[in-house]
């Protein structure tokens, strides 16, 4: 594909390594004599989340500037991000819109409460959103990020059910293997087991759907599989269990991001939604990951052509920049609600200190213009053919037993050595990182969702390092 003016007006294939962007005033007040940022000393104060700490502190990364398509490491080296920084960097790092924005917002309005009170980007956000949403949303509830848009989410589902008199139903239906944050809510909803034994009973009558995992009839599957639709009918027999009327909500990634990149079976979410419909269940897309263009659409919801009920998003609403989530919501659920409601009470007992933060605001509308002017969202609709064909050439690179993709996300899953699980993987993306590439391995999978302003070069890049780091790893 040329580079077209149209959808990219920055040069992402311009070297970051070229001095650019100088590294960011922290970083420069704390270089040692060789120019190498020193960190060393203050390492030990910080818990890393999700990091064995121990480990890290003996080999640390460290990024300290990031420009396009590319971060710098705190060794002048740049890296080229595979992974949109953690899935959120969707429009590129440092868009000097994004930037501008939120530098000139600071400048006029730090903090406005939101409780009783708001302020303009607020208002203007929220419409925004619902622009972009399938027909029949019309609220936004602003949260400060993933896990606490499920949590929302998860409270509003109880909440609507109360209003409607049918109170005892307070069950959910997560699945196995979704990620749905790090909340007591999205835990409990959530199936990935290391992220879950360590914390007790969690939310009680929480269920599980199957994972839609199937290798031995879907591997190498490119896009949706062809097998699983059926998988669904696990909801069937837990309202057979259960019964409905002690079911508040069923919540799904409609694709499993850090499970993975578990791409829904033809038909699964079509069925999911019908059997919802059947029974008065609430259907809630996690769109943390998926939400903001990733499959080339506004939101999974419009690609998959299956709307829910509730949208909790995050990451890409401001492309990483600050923390933002929100949970999108149709308008019958905030009627049903307010409805409920005494006149003149708080409807819904729910909301956080920085729900809607100017600063948050400012960055989510400059990033929703830098999509719209830049056609971003087209841009992965046509690049995701190029990314697939891309990915599927590492088929026959050594350990590889799967490859999965939709939109511009991706997964390359590992034979794991025998009793060692995650190493192979995490040995892989440790070589990368040397060698000028940011991915992510969770398990024995390396995960790709680089941002949108990817150039087709750089797909080819990321390819020929991870297959060139497959012959390397034993
Ligand atoms: N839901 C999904 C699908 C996610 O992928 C994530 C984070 O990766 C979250 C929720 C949690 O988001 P956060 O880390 O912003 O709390």
């Amino acid at each position: 594909m040329r580079q077209s003016r149209q959808w990219c007006h920055r040069d992402t294939r311009r070297d970051p390594i070229g001095n650019s962007r100088p590294a960011s005033p922290a970083a420069t007040l704390q270089r040692g004599k060789g120019g190498h940022v020193t960190i060393a000393n203050t390492m030990a104060s910080y818990w890393m989340p999700f990091t064995p700490n121990r480990q890290f502190r003996a080999a640390p990364r460290t990024l300290v500037s990031a420009d396009g398509m590319y971060y710098r490491s705190d060794d002048g080296r740049a890296i080229l991000d595979a992974v949109a920084g953690l899935w959120c960097c969707n429009a590129g790092h440092n868009d000097p819109r994004i930037v501008e924005a939120i530098r000139a917002q600071a400048g006029v309005l730090d903090f406005a409460p939101s409780f009783q009170i708001s302020h303009p980007a607020a208002f203007e956000l929220s419409q925004r959103l619902i622009d972009l949403a399938p027909p029949g949303f019309g609220q936004v509830f602003y949260t400060n990020s993933g896990s606490e848009s499920v949590d929302t989410a998860l409270k509003m589902a109880l909440a609507y059910h109360r209003a409607r008199g049918e109170g005892a139903r307070t069950r959910f239906i997560g699945r196995e293997r979704a990620y749905h944050g790090v909340g007591f809510g999205g835990i409990s909803v959530g199936g990935i087991v290391g992220n879950r034994k360590m914390f007790g009973t969690m939310l009680g009558g929480v269920d599980h759907l199957r994972h839609t995992h199937d290798p031995a009839r879907n591997a190498f599957s490119r896009g949706q599989p062809a097998y699983g639709a059926e998988l669904a009918e696990d909801l069937e027999r837990m309202v057979a269990l259960h019964d409905a009327s002690t079911i508040a909500a069923v919540i799904v990634e409609p694709v499993a991001g850090a499970g993975g990149v578990l791409v829904p079976p033809l038909g699964y979410l079509e069925r999911l939604r019908a059997i919802c419909d059947a029974h008065g269940l609430l259907l809630i897309f996690d769109e943390v990951i998926t939400g903001f263009g990733r499959l080339g659409t506004p939101f999974a919801a419009q690609y998959f052509n299956v709307v829910p009920d509730m949208i909790a998003v995050a990451k890409g609403i401001t492309s990483g920049c600050v923390p933002m989530g929100a949970v999108l919501t149709r308008t019958m659920i905030h009627e049903t609600i307010a409805d409920a409601a005494a006149a003149g009470t708080v409807e819904f007992a729910h909301g956080y200190t920085y729900s809607g933060h100017p600063l948050a605001c400012a960055a989510a509308m400059a990033t929703l213009d830098a999509y719209a002017e830049d056609r971003l969202f087209d841009r992965v609709a046509a690049l995701a053919p190029v990314w697939e064909a891309a990915l599927h050439r590492l088929k026959s690179a050594p350990h590889v037993i799967d490859i999965r993709n939709l939109g511009l996300l991706g997964a390359i899953e590992l034979e794991s050595r025998p009793g060692l699980p995650g190493a192979r993987a995490f040995e892989l993306y440790k070589l990368c990182y040397e060698q000028g590439l940011l991915v992510r391995a969770t398990g024995d999978m390396i995960v790709l969702s680089p941002p949108f302003i990817i150039e087709e070069g750089q797909i080819d890049m990321i390819v020929d390092i991870i297959g060139r780091n497959l012959k390397a790893v034993d």
